[in-house]
């Protein structure tokens, strides 16, 4: 695999030409403004005009890779004879349910996808899979093909179902995925994840994001609205299309008017990246990390929240508000959560007290560093015991109403010598880690084209607001 730097660059070098081939009608003017410099992988931003035959690309073809010459022309001069269609299966889907959709009227290809072992498998039964139907001008089925990504060895599956002389004929194919990039920006009115949604963005990018910037923001208490996000992404494609959701490689979060902003950066000398099968996996396996601009890493002694934040905690409501708390000095956080929601510890540290306490409940005590202490009460489940070493982000336990609680969720404090302190503050005032010198030229290169992209990408929700 080639380093986290190249393929960074790589990738937006291809972003521009890869979404002109595949995409020449729906390339909006922001992206189409992405135009790459003669060779240094500068970019520039610069006026558009929508004929797409104005771009640049026989530049980006000389900094890239070849693309197939017949590029422009992709699939319009045999429309006269072959109609293509395409349609998600759903699970409910038969074989003569899934060609009607398709607009294939053939009764010899219904009988082969019943009859077929290795097409059934791929294509009925299963919601959420893409399919393309290739079909004469009278509709009878010439080629259909489906693509999924099983595995996390860099490789998609293409069933590929044929017309040929001696009757239909299905294959199962395997080929590289191939990485693109992807800018997205948003602006929260209500919450998260429907900005997201808006933005059309994985929610797998959502809860990166929300972690990438966890020792700065706590998600669950510091959103507001207006508050705003640019994010590019990679998203990793066969044949075209995105099978598989790969790592944030820059994002800026403005929160209450402050503006974060953070890069992936993997030291170039450091070894190679695996492909992008999950961030976390990835984080945990090779040196890259998340830095701000200015090369400062954003890995933090201590995570702001306790609880990761989803989909699923963003909705969730206190039946009561915190307020009604029936302890008389409520020092602590709480983090309204359904029961069963994964706790996870903060810093690393040694369990302190497992077990029940008035009016805590079922409740864990982490003992950290410099007399810092973590609490975390009303938990349904305890899953560590006295004496037992806790990493970082390490699932501790589970969210709970035992105790005094007035519903289901997790209340937290942090304590300094047994004073109680705010846990966003803990999380900022902690040291990061610093760039080694020989990194800082590669850094500064990648931080200029990551600040480019952004600019890019909050220029696309001005562009679709319009
Ligand atoms: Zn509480």
């Amino acid at each position: 695999m080639i380093n986290s730097l190249l393929c960074a660059r790589n990738a937006l070098l291809t972003f521009a030409s890869q979404t002109l081939k595949q995409h020449p009608k729906r390339v909006t003017s922001a992206i189409a403004a992405l135009l790459l410099g003669g060779g240094g992988g500068a970019f520039a931003l610069a006026s558009y005009a929508p004929d797409a035959s104005e771009l640049p690309v026989r530049e980006v073809l000389e900094s890239v890779q070849a693309l197939p010459l017949n590029v422009a022309s992709d699939a319009l001069d045999v429309q006269a004879f072959k109609l293509f269609r395409s349609e998600v299966t759903r699970s409910s889907d038969t074989a003569d349910t899934l060609l009607k959709r398709l607009g294939v009227d053939d009764e010899a290809a219904a009988s082969f996808l019943r009859a077929d072992a290795t097409a059934r498998q791929v294509l009925l039964g299963r919601s959420g899979r893409n399919v393309t139907a290739e079909t004469s001008e009278h509709n009878s089925l010439l080629k259909l093909s489906a693509r999924w990504s099983a595995d996390s060895d860099g490789n998609f599956k293409r069933l590929v179902v044929e017309k040929t002389p001696q009757g239909f004929q299905s294959r199962i194919e395997s080929a590289p995925l191939s990485a693109s990039t992807r800018l997205a920006s948003g602006t929260i009115q209500t919450s998260l994840f429907a900005a997201t949604d808006d933005a059309k963005i994985p929610d797998s990018i959502a809860t990166q994001v929300t972690e990438i910037f966890s020792g700065d923001i706590d998600f669950h208490r510091s959103l507001r609205k207006g508050d705003r996000f640019s994010v590019v992404y990679e998203t990793l494609e066969g044949d075209g299309e995105p099978l598989r959701t790969g790592r944030v490689l820059s994002v800026e979060f403005v929160n209450g008017g402050k503006t974060f902003q953070a890069m992936w950066f993997q030291d170039p000398v450091a070894g190679s990246t695996p492909a992008a099968d999950g961030a976390s996996a990835a984080d945990s396996r090779s040196k890259g990390g998340y830095y701000t601009l200015d090369g400062q890493s954003l890995r933090r002694a201590y995570l702001a929240s306790p609880v990761e934040f989803s989909r699923i905690t963003s909705g969730f409501k206190m039946r009561f508000h915190p307020l009604l708390h029936v302890w008389k000095a409520h020092q602590g956080v709480d983090y309204a959560a359904p029961t069963g929601t994964a706790v996870r510890s903060v810093g690393d540290g040694v369990v302190d007290f497992a077990g029940v306490q008035n009016g805590y409940g079922n409740v864990i005590i982490l003992q950290h560093r410099n007399n810092y202490k973590t609490v975390y009460a009303h938990l349904s489940r305890i899953n560590v015991h006295k004496g037992e070493s806790v990493s970082q982000g390490q699932n501790i336990g589970a969210v709970g109403a035992t105790g005094w609680a007035t519903g289901p969720h997790l209340h937290f404090e942090y304590r300094i010598n047994n004073v109680y302190h705010d846990p966003l503050t803990i999380a900022r005032e902690n040291n990061t880690v610093p760039l080694s010198a020989s990194a800082k030229p590669a850094f500064a290169r990648l931080a200029s084209e990551n600040r480019v992209a952004l600019s890019a990408a909050a220029t696309l929700q001005q562009t679709s607001a319009q």
